[in-house]
């Protein structure tokens, strides 16, 4: 790319050195590619919810006629709404443009250059990136060879720099949770622990409670795995409230469009249906588990999300990705070198499952 000298000097050189975000193919793109319909691929690629999201946000959405006026900038009925729904007061929650924009607003918050953020890995890979983006350090530990967290190394890499500490249960990739005892011990280094309960609603397990102990705790959530939202953008946090004051100075004021907020409520409206979708994948899940585990290139680890790590034992992961994109399956492979031999695998419809399995038997032959 050739670069203007005069707009190089405008940009900042630390935003030119940024890595460009390199998005998962488009399933728009791989159906063009294979002359498929679009409705023939099978995306299990994003930890999406195969169902979809409740008839009464389409419904909403097509018969309110406001959407020429703002949004409430402070989201009130929303907000009272999910506060009833995760048991939290409305003064510690705040939207978000999904849970993303969140990580954003909280590092925006609290990160001036060179502040360190311990990031246990490997993890969702938004948190280095944006971490460094805001002018932080990106520590990262390891974590065992379960997956659980490395306690003493993360403890050990606490230093007087160290200002957030950002742990995901159940995590992505690997789908295991933490336990409020590492939390807790977490907590008492006095950084802020960043608690990313994404897929809270696929494990039923929480450390909520301690909000109303530590005031360094806070938590996000979304309603883009769980409710089928991904594509409507919306997320929240539950902070503790001095945060939230200032996490609310931060935030552009309509950060949520009209549209989710109108979604939210009414997915919470249907809680029956959504509950009912959960129930489904949580069965399809332990099914797709023993399924996966009986085909000898691949060793799943159990997971409390809706979604599978599995590691590649014969083979590439990176050729089996493309192999089964060919037959119009999409499932993440990686290029961070933790998880270069694995692929993550989203918990589908039981006929998604039946789909898969073939294709992987079928190209067991070429593995
Ligand atoms: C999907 C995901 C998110 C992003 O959620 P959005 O609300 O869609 O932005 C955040 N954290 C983790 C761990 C995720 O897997």
């Amino acid at each position: 790319m050739s670069v203007p000298p005069t707009l190089r000097r405008i940009v900042r050189a630390s935003v030119e050195q940024l890595n460009a975000y390199h998005p998962v193919e488009a399933p728009e793109e791989l159906a063009a590619r294979l002359g498929m319909p679009i409705d023939a691929i099978l995306k299990l690629d994003s930890n999406e919810n195969p169902y979809g999201c409740s008839f009464r946000v389409q419904e909403a959405l097509a018969t309110f006629d406001r959407f020429h006026h703002y949004p409430d900038a402070q989201a009130r009925s929303t907000r009272e709404r999910i506060a009833a729904y995760a048991g939290t007061s409305v003064e510690r929650l705040i939207l978000g443009n999904g849970a993303d924009e969140l990580i954003d607003l909280v590092f925006l918050a609290t990160l001036d250059a060179g502040d360190e953020v311990i990031i246990p890995v490997p993890t969702f890979g938004v948190y280095r990136a944006r971490a460094e983006l805001f002018g932080g350090e990106a520590v990262e530990v390891s974590r065992l060879p379960d997956f659980d967290l490395d306690m003493d190394a993360l403890l050990a890499a606490v230093t007087e720099r160290t200002k957030l500490i950002v742990i995901t249960s159940p995590n992505n990739p690997t789908g295991n949770l933490v336990t409020n005892q590492q939390i807790v011990r977490l907590l008492q280094t006095g950084a802020l622990v960043l608690l990313d309960e994404a897929y809270f609603e696929m494990s039923g397990k929480t450390s909520l409670p301690l909000v109303g102990e530590f005031d360094n705790l806070a938590i996000l959530r979304t309603f883009s795995k769980w409710a089928g939202l991904a594509g409507l953008r919306m997320g929240y946090g539950i902070f503790p409230h001095y945060l939230a004051a200032q996490v609310w100075k931060v935030k552009p004021p309509f950060n949520v469009s009209q549209a989710g907020l109108i979604a939210a409520e009414a997915s919470l409206d249907d809680s029956e249906y959504l509950h009912g979708t959960l129930n489904r994948i949580r069965a399809e899940r332990s099914r797709l588990l023993r399924k996966l585990k009986r085909i000898e290139y691949l060793t799943p680890y159990p997971s409390h999300g809706n979604f599978f790590l599995c590691r590649v034992t014969r083979g590439d992961a990176h050729d089996i990705h493309l192999r089964l994109a060919d037959r119009g399956i999409m499932v993440r492979a990686y290029g961070d070198p933790l998880l270069r031999d694995c692929l993550r695998i989203t918990v589908g419809k039981p006929e998604d499952t039946d789909r898969l399995i073939g294709a992987l038997q079928t190209i067991a032959a070429h593995v």
